[in-house]
């Protein structure tokens, strides 16, 4: 999503609502991919002196893949974004804070803001359903869906010698 910024540059005090929407953004972090459908972004952006001071809220659909199951499903997903943009030349990229950035030309293009805010919103451990019952661990099989054989799961190898000592136990 791009930003006209010609009419905030010009002077201190200037402001601008904004609105826009992306049909998909999609990203790869670390061999994963991210993709964001029915992106909704809105927003305010206010020339703060030398700089334009951005905040914004997001609603959006994100794909995501069962950690449980595997299986692939949407859920929305909403998040927010404040940030603060420094024209290229006026600022040493060294003397930036921590959240600001560079923009260049007149317009400032959101997209990286939108979707590192995205995926930060995006839940640790994704589950299709709260009660996934997952893979089974024998054949790999969906629960969800399909029934097996293999019964229950077979014993943590790690916790084999604490079954045999209990069942001594109970001898
Ligand atoms: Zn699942
Ligand atoms: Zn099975």
């Amino acid at each position: 999503m791009l930003l006209e910024v010609a009419d905030l540059r010009r002077q201190t005090g200037n402001e601008k609502e904004f609105a826009g929407r992306d049909s998909r953004l999609e990203i790869e972090l670390r061999g994963d991919l991210f993709v964001f459908t029915e992106v909704l972004v809105e927003g305010e952006a206010n020339n703060v002196g030398g700089k334009i001071y951005i905040r914004g809220s997001i609603e959006a659909k994100a794909d995501l893949n069962c950690s449980c199951c595997l299986t692939s499903f949407t859920i929305p997903v909403a998040s927010s974004f404040e940030e603060t943009y420094y024209a290229a030349g006026s600022v040493e990229e060294g003397d930036l804070d921590n959240t600001g950035r560079i923009y260049s030309g007149e317009q400032i293009d959101l997209r990286d803001v939108i979707i590192e805010s995205l995926v930060l919103a995006l839940p640790m451990k994704p589950v299709c359903r709260p009660d996934c019952k997952g893979l089974c661990p024998s054949c790999g099989c969906n629960l969800n869906i399909d029934h097996c054989d293999c019964g229950p799961q077979a014993p943590d190898p790690r916790l084999a010698g604490l079954g045999e000592y209990l069942k001594q136990l109970k001898d």
